[in-house]
């Protein structure tokens, strides 16, 4: 494991999995135990005790240790230290959380304006900024235009660091970011920080980490949006306690993040998981990756909108390139029956529920989450999913797997980056 996999995905390991083994991993880490493992532990421990706080705070110090398995102790010199820091905060609990004796319980929690990091997602004609607190929430957005498929490998680089440096540039002194992480479309080499393929860009291979770090200065981290996405729902509380899950990301194309065993999981060489590029027919519908019968190819929102426009009357826009409005377009006239559109979303349905079987099979997951653009079209995926789902597996092998979905909206992704950059920080 390289020194930058390990800091990136050991945080985000760590963070993500507060169940039983999160401490048992850090100890048996540190098995035998040199007086470096016991600092790597209390860093793992400490930035167990912050990500905790960023979803669940503000909490009681007794509360948090049993759930993290910290013994008080351990709680009480991490908070402290944080304390000392500045990072962390005493706030006093609400009226109706009182002990006993009437006299109010102290909370903890993040202290909101210590430290800033940016998120930025980079999509089709979009670059978007978001500055982020400690806490993890958007504090300021700013949307750029520009035509992300004439840029070169080179004009990439510049338009997103000249993008930054205008950002930063407005922001107070105390706001000054102290991590960028990038989300893109598309197939990410997370370890090396490259942008391997991508819908957005007309150029393959792309290194960014390094360039980036360079004119910036500050740490820069490179991820696909469907990992982020699933970094978003594993920041809910609903979704926070799960160990083994893969969130779907529909839209555009059709992305996967995958939560094993607690770990956001990127695979050897970082490129994980793409879902969307799996096969559904061999030499079946043409898939924008260049190959044949991927998932995507009946499921994202170009297959859609390209295979809608065969069969029913579209506004004669780039097929290829489908906006919000025209996907809406493709919902309302299923919403009013539209047989031909309906067949369509089922078809997309059962050859998601076909991927998901596999993922199943493999995997034995707690849950399918869908969420992203293309959950605007759930109530007509939902019976084919489970259709294709229910004729590509047994069933003894589906009752135990829910299938949910999340809702979208623009800021998901962001959220996503934002938690991985904070985590750099931590
Ligand atoms: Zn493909």
């Amino acid at each position: 494991m390289s020194l930058r996999k390990s800091s990136l995905y050991c945080a985000a390991n760590l963070s993500a999995f507060y169940g039983p083994g999160a401490l048992n991993r850090a100890t048996v880490k540190g098995s035998s135990l040199k007086t470096s493992d016991t600092e790597q532990i209390r860093l793992a421990n400490r930035k167990l005790v912050v990500d905790y706080l960023r979803v669940h705070g503000p909490v009681a110090r007794v509360d948090m240790g049993p759930v993290l398995k910290l013994s008080p102790a351990t709680v009480t010199s991490i908070t402290s230290d944080l304390q000392k820091e500045g990072l962390l905060v005493e706030v006093p609990a609400p009226s109706d959380n009182v002990v006993s004796r009437g006299r109010p319980r102290v909370l903890i929690d993040l202290a909101v304006d210590t430290q800033f990091v940016i998120g930025v997602k980079l999509s089709i004609n979009e670059i978007r900024l978001m500055l982020g607190n400690q806490k993890g929430s958007i504090v300021k957005t700013e949307v750029i235009e520009l035509q992300t498929l004439a840029l070169s490998r080179e004009g990439l680089t510049e338009a997103l660091c000249s993008a930054l440096r205008m950002f930063i540039a407005k922001l107070p002194v105390s706001q000054k970011p102290k991590a960028v992480g990038l989300a893109v479309q598309g197939v990410v080499n997370g370890h090396q920080g490259e942008v391997v393929w991508s819908p957005a860009l007309a150029d393959k291979h792309i290194e960014l980490k390094a360039p980036m770090q360079h004119e910036l200065n500050v740490p820069v981290l490179v991820a696909n949006d469907a990992n982020c996405l699933a970094m978003a729902v594993r920041q809910q509380p609903k979704y926070q306690q799960l160990t083994d899950f893969a969130v779907v990301m529909l839209g555009y194309g059709v992305g996967m993040g995958m939560v094993v065993r607690g770990e956001l999981y990127a695979g050897h060489h970082g490129a994980a998981a793409e879902f969307g590029h799996t096969k559904y027919s061999p030499d079946g519908a043409q898939c924008l990756c260049g190959k044949r019968g991927c998932i995507e190819a009946y499921v994202g929102d170009y297959a859609l909108y390209r295979d809608a426009a065969a069969v029913v009357r579209l506004p004669q826009d780039d097929h290829l390139h489908p906006n919000e409005d025209r996907m809406m377009e493709l919902v309302e006239l299923a919403d009013r029956n539209d047989a031909a559109v309906l067949d369509l979303f089922e078809r997309a349905g059962r050859v998601l529920g076909y991927g998901v079987a596999n993922y199943i099979a493999l995997m034995s997951p707690e849950t399918i989450v869908f969420s992203g653009p293309g959950i605007r079209a759930y109530r007509h995926l939902e019976a084919g999913i489970r259709q294709g789902l229910s004729s590509a597996l047994v069933s003894e092998l589906i009752c135990e797997t829910s299938l949910e979905a999340v809702p979208w909206d623009d800021d998901m992704t962001g959220l996503g980056v934002i938690a991985l950059a904070l985590q750099e920080v931590d």
